[in-house]
């Protein structure tokens, strides 16, 4: 109960106090497929059917999950490599897979840092450019410093990107094959037509026999499939913000700057920053 209302207050001050405001102003919607926690199953059947229909994803990797394949996640080498050489992006999941509201400021920044150490050890030439938050959590210091080092963060907060947007927590709608039938799915791509919006969608395992968290090959191939009919580009992260950019600049807003606190709201701000000093 206190663990919960902690992880709230965190996300609440992570949300008002830090932002990477984005206008995103597309021509038309843009859908972005991400999978997050390296599971080997996913690499392999969500690189292939993507592949197949000529189409790019973003796999979010945690190191940690690079291990023998009897535990899961797990995944392999060769798997990353697969995807690697069929254009998919590698995004950054921590490398232990955290909890980052739970984790102490400073080893939540080791732990981001080791995943990127163990991504130079197999790809020196490659650098993670966007992240995703595990569990969705984040708290203000946490997320001040993924604004500061990467591109994109995405969260799980339910929703579609467009308009100002936080680049620093980005939208997703859940691709869970035991939630959602295909004609919500369907019903999903119509509402991002209508406001032009940036779509991105986040699983887990794909494969079979999936979980709650995750959903069949053929799923995502029939969800590609209705992408494709209605004509909405497929794209990896990296790929879909190269299309935001084209009109607007990223402004970083941190509500615990001193012009800020004094400005905007200076009892709530420095009451939260109190808060935030004692939480942490
Ligand atoms: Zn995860």
């Amino acid at each position: 109960m206190i663990y919960r209302l902690k992880k709230l207050i965190r996300r609440g001050i992570a949300t008002q106090m830090y932002s990477k405001k984005h206008f995103v102003d597309l021509k038309g919607p843009i859908v972005s497929i991400t999978f997050d926690d390296s599971f080997g199953c996913t690499f392999e059947n969500a690189g292939k059917v993507l592949a197949d229909r000529g189409m790019f994803g973003t796999f979010y990797v945690s190191f940690s999950f690079l291990k023998n394949q009897n535990e899961q996640p797990s995944f392999q080498i060769e798997h990353l490599e697969k995807v690697i050489r069929q254009g998919h992006e590698i995004g950054c999941h921590t490398y232990d897979h955290i909890d980052l509201s739970k984790t102490r400021f400073k080893n939540a920044i080791q732990d981001i840092l080791n995943n990127q150490k163990h991504l130079d050890r197999y790809f020196p030439q490659m650098k993670f450019r966007n992240f995703s938050y595990p569990f969705g959590a984040e708290t203000y210091m946490v997320k001040k410093f993924i604004g500061n080092r990467f591109l994109t963060a995405r969260g799980n907060r339910p929703g579609m990107n467009v308009g100002t947007c936080d680049m620093a927590n980005l939208k997703s709608i859940k691709l869970y094959e035991n939630k959602y039938t295909l004609d919500d799915i369907r019903e999903k791509l119509d509402q991002a037509i209508e406001k032009k919006a940036w779509l991105i969608f986040h699983t887990h395992d794909v494969q079979e026999n999936y979980s709650q968290y995750g959903c069949s090959p053929g799923y995502l191939d029939k969800v590609l499939y209705a992408c494709q009919e209605r004509r909405i580009p497929v794209r990896s992260i990296h790929q879909a913000l190269a299309a935001t950019h084209s009109k607007s600049t990223v402004e970083q807003y941190d509500g615990f700057a001193m012009q800020n606190v004094l400005n905007r709201y200076p009892v709530y701000l420095i009451a939260s920053q109190l808060l935030e000093a004692v939480i942490f």
